[in-house]
């Protein structure tokens, strides 16, 4: 979002818009835009004491200055000084440099030290002309971040300019600042920028100097403010409050072959507590692969239409939602409740059919694809709007089929998610949703068996395969994943589907994968879940939400690629029976550290809880908050494990702002902010 200045003096077009690339669109901006690192030009290091590894900063004459053509074209230049000679190349150099460094000339040079072929030498250090005794810097160089274009040097000018006349009125209660140990806004923007004379680069490292933290502990209230606003804003909007009349859902729960876990009843009562209040729910409901989501969400969809309204159920695959169809219908049919089916490869008579009966609001219940938030789609009497894996949606997805109710009407919003949400990032980018947790599986599971095996052990796998259908159960065989290319991923499928119906004669075997028709997947996985297939090899089409009891031995090849927390979707689609399941992870040697990290944490866990805190440590943030796409501000500076400790604080101050001195408030806000403050609507 680039936004037109008008009064920027000194900054034109081509400036204002290279800043803009650095998220600085204002004046104001500059302040907050903060080194990346020091460098130290405040010393000189005797050539005779370049030691490799580290920047340093020497003093000395030209010696000798010339092109060298081999290897390759070069400049090399020697310089001098009282202990000794260095070699100073560059790969790249303009004429002007050639200029500067005229033997007898005394230059300071500043880059990373190198032990070359014949002694010390540097590649690529910066130059400077000085004259003899030329005072030194007092502080250290901040370097920021920045983009093509865009010297630091003019970086260096323009906030340096900022920094002499800023709004130095300090927003933060005293208190709070002395009971963290921070320092004011105005003295930490000035030590970030401007070190003192004498501060090593270390003071600054890993950002826990009180200057870092007192701009990470800012940084984190304005986010919590910013959620605080959201989530407030949302409950002084209406919406139909739909009381728990307890004739659909008590039936329902009459008719189930089980009773809810404790996990699931807290859900369903806040949620139900929250369905009957006037105000529109915004609920996440987070619970691992297999806790019972389906049920929950199944008893809101009730109560809504205990009260004469309609609920959508909205799942990101095909596979997904008709499973759902499935699942729902045969608990609400007997209720006298049908269940409206809405995918993109039903035909168009069946689908304008169906299209027809919501729109009448004659009848109230609809499972779907991406299909249900589609033009022509109208749910005028929207009560309650539920997303199934609601990652896998982006945040206009999720909007859109609450605003297929009727004008006026606010619908409820639950969320489902099998993707927890480590305690940190529910603290902050979450914090303005409210949250279920089903914390609890259904009794009865065993753990999944997870073995590693190298790919050499694929014959022994393979009986295993065989092993377990001779038994009467069925397999799962995963394919390995080809980021790069969706072609290579499926010839590599039906290669693996060839070589297993080759080495498994007599097996029933099934192939499914993301480029069939959806009919024909549709097909291949009710096979599978009827039991007429023993083995489906398949693509990750299968990660989300397959439910086939009787499966209970995966294989996933090339476990090394995936992802943690796709490893523990897929291993969660077995051990969903009563008999014992296992997972094998097969992989490629070498593993690269990270891979072999990864598949210690999946081994050795089976709570996705634990898994998902090892992910985040293992990507951050970026990658769980990206799939959330909703305007929640990103944080900048603070990071969410180093930091930990000042989130809590954080969100206690914003809630005393908001109410004490909203005005305060609103004015950081505006400082980290100005006008970005983004859709934080769901
Ligand atoms: P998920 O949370 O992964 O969506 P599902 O809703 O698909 O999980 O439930 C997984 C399986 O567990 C389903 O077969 C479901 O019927 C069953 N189930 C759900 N709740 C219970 C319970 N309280 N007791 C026994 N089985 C249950
Ligand atoms: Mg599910």
């Amino acid at each position: 979002m680039r936004r037109v200045h008008e009064a920027w003096p000194g900054v034109g077009t081509q400036l204002s818009s290279r800043l803009a690339r650095l998220d600085v669109h204002r004046p104001a901006d500059l302040l907050l835009h903060l080194p990346l690192r020091y460098e130290d030009e405040t010393r000189l290091t005797p050539i005779a004491h370049v030691r490799e590894g580290g920047a340093v900063q020497i003093e000395g004459e030209v010696v000798s200055c010339e092109v060298v053509l081999r290897p390759r074209r070069q400049l090399h230049a020697r310089i001098r000084d009282a202990s000794g000679v260095l070699l100073a190349r560059w790969l790249n150099f303009y004429p002007s440099l050639q200029k500067l460094l005229v033997p007898g000339a005394r230059v300071r040079l500043f880059g990373e030290a190198r032990s070359g072929l014949f002694g010390g030498e540097m590649v690529h250090p910066r130059v400077r002309r000085v004259v003899e005794g030329e005072p030194l810097p007092l502080s250290l160089t901040p370097v920021y971040p920045t983009t093509a274009g865009l010297a630091q040097t003019t970086l260096r000018k323009l906030i340096g300019r900022e920094l002499e006349g800023f709004d130095a009125t300090e927003l933060l209660p005293r208190d709070v600042l002395v009971r963290q140990g921070l320092p004011g806004f105005a003295q930490a923007l000035r030590q970030l920028h401007l070190p003192e004379p004498g501060m090593a680069p270390e003071g600054f490292e890993r950002r826990q100097h009180p200057a870092w933290r007192r701009i990470c502990f800012e940084e984190l209230l304005v986010q919590q403010i910013s959620l605080r606003r959201a989530y407030l804003a949302r409950r002084a909007k209406a919406a139909v409050s739909l009381e728990l009349q307890g004739t659909l859902t008590r039936a329902l729960l009459d008719a189930l072959p089980f009773e809810l876990t404790g996990a699931q009843q807290r859900a369903c009562r806040e949620i139900s507590e929250d369905l009957s209040t006037p105000h529109p729910m915004q609920r996440l409901l987070q619970g691992d692969v297999g806790s019972g989501k389906t049920i929950v969400a199944a008893l809101a969809m009730l109560q809504t239409a205990e009260n004469g309204l309609q609920a959508a159920l909205m799942a990101p695959t095909e596979i997904l939602a008709e499973q759902h169809h499935r699942k729902l219908e045969a608990w609400f049919s007997p209720l006298g409740l049908d269940v409206i089916w809405l995918s993109g490869s039903l035909r168009k008579r069946v689908r304008a059919d169906a299209i027809a009966r919501l729109k009448d609001g004659d009848a109230l219940l609809a499972v779907g694809t991406h299909a249900l938030i589609e033009d022509p789609v109208a749910l005028p009497r929207l009560g309650l709007a539920i997303v199934d894996e609601q990652h896998r949606f982006g945040v206009r997805q999720r909007l859109a089929l609450r605003e297929k109710a009727a004008g006026g009407l606010n619908p409820h919003l639950l969320m489902m998610s099998a993707t927890p949400i480590p305690r940190t990032l529910a603290m902050t980018h979450y914090a303005d949703l409210d949250v279920s947790v089903l914390d609890e599986l259904p009794p009865g599971r065993l753990p999944v068996r997870t073995r590693l095996a190298a790919e050499s052990r694929r014959e022994e796998v393979i009986g295993r395969v065989r092993h377990v259908c001779d038994a009467g159960r069925q397999v799962y065989w995963v394919c390995p994943l080809i980021e790069e290319s969706e072609t290579l991923q499926l010839k590599t499928a039906e290669e693996t589907y060839g070589m297993l119906v080759a080495a498994l004669p007599g097996l029933r075997i099934g192939l499914v994968h993301g480029r069939l028709k959806a009919a024909q997947k549709a097909l291949v996985m009710s096979e599978f879940a009827e039991g007429r297939l023993d083995v489906l090899v398949a693509t990750t089409v299968i990660e989300v939400g397959v439910d086939v009891p009787n499966a209970t031995l995966m294989v996933i090849e090339h476990a090394e690629r995936f992802g943690l927390a796709q490893l523990h979707q897929l291993r969660g689609r077995v051990g969903r029976g009563a008999a014992e399941s296992t997972c094998i992870l097969l992989y490629a040697q070498p593993l690269s550290p990270t891979a072999r990290a990864r598949l210690k944490v999946i081994y050795e866990n089976a709570d996705g809880f634990v898994i998902a805190r090892e992910d985040l440590k293992i990507r951050g943030p970026g990658e769980f908050v990206g799939a959330r796409q909703s305007g929640v501000p990103l944080l900048r500076y603070a990071d969410l494990e180093a930091d930990a400790t000042l989130i809590e604080p954080a969100r206690a101050l914003a809630q005393r702002l908001l109410a004490e001195s909203p005005e305060h408030a609103l004015r950081l806000v505006e400082r980290w902010l100005g006008g970005r403050e983004g859709l934080l609507r769901a």
